[in-house]
């Protein structure tokens, strides 16, 4: 198969379009068998229930090429069932999570052209998505839905090295006690828009969340997850009901205990704490870790002993380590990675 021809170390984050994309439609209670489509548009009604009443949610993921040449993706399995969770929370009906794997799989194969190499830094990013499709004008759920899966290929997300970032505590929450918080919905994106552009604004690249009840625990940000190393190299997350449960958190907890020997603990973080820990990083499939340097709160700067011009030690192990298993030099886990071709 002969690879497009793409300046893959330059890609950025954008969608390209590539040629085939999953679709299948729920109707009468009811998936169809679901097929690959050319069609890159979407025709739906103009009072379809995920424009009138924001009834959508999605998943995110990668395939990527293999030191020895395989493509790849890393636990969709959990993907799948994250979105289970998700449907239930909005009352759509869920997507099989067999069928959820095999429309991942469907897709990156029809579009294996699109795959990065090895060693480009590049991946095929992969977006699955389901919102409901009919006419929905008083406040219901919807009766008909479609899930859609396509792929788009996007650049290394750390171009000459993870540089920390700098980020601060926003005055807007992001997820309501009892709320959303937990579940990967459009919604809990479109609120955040505001908080993300004034943060950028105020010279910021990303807000920590705190919770909603209380403003004195530290939750995540719009769209990752945080892991802190203590000064005797313990990692500690945040637990919370209403935080993502980031897959890539999850990977890289078990990585810190089971292949880097270290102690870790989920529980709540306090604001007043995040001062005594060592190294901070945020997790997410698109970045795996991208190292804070720094926390702005309200004027007192709140800085890592890490620095700001590289990851912190522990924080390096366990990127170093995850990307390790992902890209088929260390030895994964049962069930981590999922070959496609
Ligand atoms: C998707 C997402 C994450 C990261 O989850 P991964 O499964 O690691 O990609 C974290 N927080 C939020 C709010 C998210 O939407």
């Amino acid at each position: 198969m002969d690879k497009k021809n793409i300046d893959w170390s330059n890609l950025g984050f954008g969608y390209i379009p590539t040629e085939k994309r999953y679709v299948s439609n729920y109707k009468d209670g009811a998936w169809d068998e679901g097929t690959l489509t050319s069609d890159a548009n979407v025709v739906i009604n103009e009072c379809a229930g995920v424009l009138q009443y924001a009834q959508t949610i999605f998943e995110g993921m990668k395939a990527y090429t293999t030191e020895d040449g395989h493509i790849v993706t890393f636990r969709p399995d959990l993907n799948a069932k994250r979105m289970v969770d998700s449907a239930r929370r909005l009352e759509m009906p869920a997507f099989p999570e067999d069928r959820f794997v095999e429309a991942v799989k469907q897709v990156v194969e029809a579009n294996a052209a699109y795959v990065p190499p090895y060693g480009s830094g590049a991946t095929l990013y992969i977006r699955p998505y389901m919102f409901g499709s009919n006419p929905v004008i008083g406040v219901k759920p919807a009766d008909e839905y479609q899930f859609r899966v396509f792929s788009t290929p996007v650049g290394p997300y750390f171009k000459g090295g993870a540089k920390p970032i700098t980020i601060r505590v926003c005055d807007f929450d992001r997820a309501a006690p009892h709320g959303t918080g937990h579940i990967k919905a459009g919604l809990n994106y479109a609120m955040s828009l505001h908080a993300i552009m004034s943060a950028h604004e105020e010279g910021y690249d990303e807000n920590m969340y705190l919770d909603a009840a209380t403003r004195t625990k530290v939750e995540e940000t719009g769209g990752a997850n945080f892991i802190f190393v203590t000064k005797d190299n313990k990692v500690v997350t945040p637990k919370s009901d209403t935080i993502l449960p980031s897959i890539t958190r999850r990977s890289l907890l078990y990585v810190a205990e089971k292949y880097l020997g270290l102690e870790v603990e989920e529980r709540e973080v306090y604001l007043d704490e995040v001062k005594d820990f060592a190294e901070c990083g945020l997790c997410g499939t698109a970045a795996v870790i991208s190292p804070v340097g720094k926390v702005v709160d309200h004027g007192r700067d709140i800085c890592f002993q890490s620095g700001m011009d590289e990851m912190g030690p522990i924080t390096k192990k366990l990127y170093d380590t995850l990307t390790g298993i992902q890209m088929g030099q260390i030895e994964a886990p049962e069930g981590w990675i999922c070959q496609i071709c």
